[in-house]
């Protein structure tokens, strides 16, 4: 059976390389819809080439443009916030690659896991946000929620087969990004050129921010206790430069299952879109043979200390995490736009969860207001 494949998000650098996958196993997958925020371009090309049945771009004013490039074929376009989330309804389709950055991406993933569709999720953000009410949906419907994100596929991957076996911890890897071993006196002068260079991965801009920040790793501390239903207690980060083992999960036993490979995140977007499958394919593999060596450290917290808010939003729960991803939002556009520095990307959420009503129990409405409320009082702060 052919899966058909909505992909939210599709311009992006996860929407490119699923389209990669997708490309190469034309049995198994096809593709019913594709999403983009303001690339027409690219997402024109894309429709031209895999042929869905729906496309949609989010920034309505580029509709003429996408549709009259289309208008010789039988994709139905559709444009603005409204109609993303509309599509995310539909039945149409199989699977919901969940490949939209930020906040954003949270109303039509939660839409697709109402209306019953299997997720593969690379958006960690709209497990940041509400992670409680999106699994609590998931869990109602039945609908799996597979992750993306390496290290949480990793998570996954070590906990298949291992049915009701209890997980004492999680060791999530983090690469520490491209200023590990650097301290504050370095930091402060950081420009959003030198923060876009990543060691291991090629990302999209605000993960490699977050990436280089460590918030990256806080946000996936906070996934990962939804998905996998964990005490943050049980979450621990070490950094492993190689970014080779992609996480370790360690049983009751003390006994500790890794997965590893080479850094690309074909594998894992290949892994959520095939699972239970594994398919073949000819991704570059590890060497043992080549002379390498694994290392592990503890995080600089003292350095890093978005890693320290997101651990206190993690253990605070309730809408503190919803408030530190607004915050850092904000916080990582406006230091891609240069008007702040690396190191006031922390000063602005600190001063944001200080700000922002703390709720314990929110509903879904408490959220967006206070996901709203946060992203106001972060652009108040950094405009003076
Ligand atoms: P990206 O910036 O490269 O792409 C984002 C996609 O979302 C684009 O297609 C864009 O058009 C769309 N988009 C952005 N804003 C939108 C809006 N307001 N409305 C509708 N669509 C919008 O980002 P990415 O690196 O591909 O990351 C996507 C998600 O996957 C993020 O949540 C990220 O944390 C997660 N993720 C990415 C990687 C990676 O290697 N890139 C790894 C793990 C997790
Ligand atoms: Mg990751």
């Amino acid at each position: 059976m052919v899966k058909r494949i909505a992909i939210f998000g599709s311009t992006g650098s996860i929407g490119t390389q699923a389209l990669e996958v997708i490309e190469a196993n034309p049995d198994k997958f096809s593709v019913e819809i594709l999403t983009a925020y303001t690339n027409d371009k690219l997402l024109i090309e894309q429709a031209l080439k895999f042929n869905p049945n729906i496309v949609v771009i989010a920034d309505d004013r580029k509709y003429e443009i996408v549709k009259d490039a289309l208008s010789n074929t039988p994709i139905k376009v559709f444009a603005g916030e409204k109609a993303l989330n509309e599509v995310a309804l539909m039945d149409s389709y199989d699977l919901m690659l969940a490949a939209i950055v930020g906040y954003a991406g949270f109303q039509p993933t939660f839409n697709a896991i109402e209306a019953g569709k299997p997720v593969a999720l690379a958006n960690k953000e709209t497990l940041v946000v509400a992670g409680d009410i999106v699994m609590q949906k998931a869990f109602e419907k039945r609908v799996p929620v597979i992750p993306v994100d390496s290290e949480h596929s990793a998570i996954f991957q070590c906990l298949v087969g291992e049915g009701r076996n209890k997980i004492e911890k999680i060791i999530l890897t983090a690469s520490g990004g491209p200023f590990l071993g650097k301290k504050p006196n370095f930091l402060v002068n950081v420009k959003r050129d030198h923060a876009l260079q990543h060691p291991n991965w090629a990302m999209g801009a605000k993960i490699t921010i977050d990436s280089a920040t460590l918030m990256n790793k806080g946000l996936e501390m906070i996934e990962a206790k939804w998905l996998f239903s964990l005490h943050p207690d049980q979450i621990q980060v070490m950094i492993h430069p190689q970014s080779i083992i992609h996480s370790m999960v360690q049983f009751e036993d003390g006994s500790i299952k890794a997965q590893m490979g080479l850094p690309d995140m074909k594998l894992p977007i290949q892994y959520a879109l095939a699972f239970p499958q594994r398919l073949p394919n000819q991704f570059p593999r590890y060497d043992f043979k080549k002379p390498s060596t694994l290392n592990f450290e503890e995080p600089d917290l003292r350095t890093f200390r978005n890693l320290v808010l997101a651990t206190e939003a993690l253990y605070k729960g309730g809408n503190m995490p919803c408030i530190l991803n607004a915050a850092n939002e904000i916080a990582v556009y406006a230091f891609l736009r240069n008007k702040i520095g690396f190191l006031d990307i922390t000063a602005v959420i600190e001063k944001t969860m200080e700000k922002i009503k703390f709720i314990e129990k929110p509903v879904l409405t408490d959220y967006f207001e206070s996901d709203a409320e946060a992203r106001q009082y972060a652009a108040s702060l950094i405009q003076l």
